[in-house]
């Protein structure tokens, strides 16, 4: 079984955001070793956006985490953003690594890092790169996979954005990975609530979200006094904080065993089958009669595009959506997709390379 596989149960990582001190760290393992936590996290070195804030206390820092290992009982896990990290990884007997969000943006450095995980056997977590890219993610995930790494996961921990009144730090971007989860269904995706919210008041829901989405583990940031954490100070939770959340948390099964309810979901399925194939019918009508207006328009010598039209078919349409409980800013954008089509056909018929289908 893989590493990061646990039957039906979420996979937790948790520990700080950096291992400040011995006392900080052994403090946050004592009270994380009473709670189902599968791998004990804590910053060594520390990717900081501008220079001179806290980056870590590097070699001394592994010691303690030996000495969590030893002690409780916990597996460990760091961020290595250099080959060498790696190496000291492994001779401090770490468990598990990470990529970083600034490190998976960089192939090169992927790629580094990748050779020196060659003929290791450690598990590793790649977070997914700053930019909302799921080419780039699964880029470095293959390129741990093609050094041999077995146990590979990925980490979702949201996107950078420019807006300082953002509600999240890192706005999820759910698509991202559930595309990921799309193209690798094998793969253990783990959400990191802590640095999608930035904010501690908000880890809980998010980390909800995530279980109702399917994703199949967390890392949270834990620390003993969040308030005065030497880095990322909103978004962590202490230990009480982050038992409580992993006793509320309602985890949810892709599958059920209930044969009434499952017979039930597929009568549902078949139902909504049968609606998504009459929406594809009524799409080819459309587009049949925007091929009829396309080859008027041309007879005329009219614009494809009519902006008086346009502003009517948003109106019309999402006043219908109103009307039928729907979102109008989801109607508007599927017909958005719509029109455009509609257009692209037009141009076709009216620069003579398509005739319109007769009804
Ligand atoms: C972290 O986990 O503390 C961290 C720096 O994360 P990220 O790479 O997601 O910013
Ligand atoms: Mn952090």
């Amino acid at each position: 079984m893989s590493f990061f596989k646990t039957a039906g149960k979420p996979f937790i990582i948790a520990g700080p955001c950096s291992a400040e001190s011995r006392e900080q760290v052994l403090e946050t393992a004592a009270a994380l070793k009473e709670l189902p936590v599968q791998l004990f996290r804590g910053g060594v070195w520390k990717p900081r956006t501008k220079p001179g804030n806290f980056e870590g206390n590097g070699v001394e820092a592994l010691d303690w985490l030996r000495e969590v290992k030893r002690t409780y009982g916990l597996k460990t896990t760091i961020e290595v953003a250099e080959p060498h990290h790696v190496e000291l990884a492994l001779e401090y007997g770490v468990d598990a690594v990470w990529l970083g969000a600034r490190t998976t943006v960089n192939p090169f450095q992927v790629q580094h890092i990748a050779d020196a995980l060659k003929g290791t056997h450690l598990p590793v977590l790649v977070k997914n790169p700053v930019n909302p890219d799921v080419d780039l993610w699964e880029g470095a995930i293959e390129r741990v996979q093609r050094a041999g790494v077995t146990d590979v996961a990925a980490i979702h921990r949201g996107f950078s954005i420019y807006d300082a009144g953002a509600v999240y730090r890192n706005p999820p971007n759910w698509p991202v990975p559930i595309e990921l989860k799309r193209r690798r269904p094998e793969l253990t995706i783990i959400c990191d609530p802590s640095h999608i919210t930035g904010r501690r008041e908000m880890v809980a829901n998010l980390a909800q979200k995530a279980m109702d989405l399917g994703f199949e583990g967390l890392m949270i940031e834990t620390h003993p006094d969040p308030e005065n954490a030497w880095s990322d100070a909103a978004q962590q939770i202490t230990p009480r904080a982050l038992k409580e959340l992993l006793q509320q948390l309602i985890i949810r099964q892709e599958f059920t065993e209930d044969m009434g309810k499952s017979t039930e979901l597929e009568y549902l399925r078949q139902l909504m089958d049968s609606v998504d194939a009459e929406v594809i019918d009524l799409i080819a009508r459309r587009m049949q009669l925007s091929e009829r207006i396309g080859a008027v328009k041309k007879d005329c010598n009219m614009t494809a595009y009519q902006p008086e039209r346009w502003r009517d078919i948003v109106a019309t349409r999402g006043e219908h959506a109103d009307r039928q409980q729907l979102h109008k800013d989801f109607i508007v954008a599927l017909y958005q997709l719509i029109h455009d089509e509609s257009i692209r056909r037009q141009l076709e018929i009216l620069q003579g390379t398509t005739k319109p289908v007769k009804d």
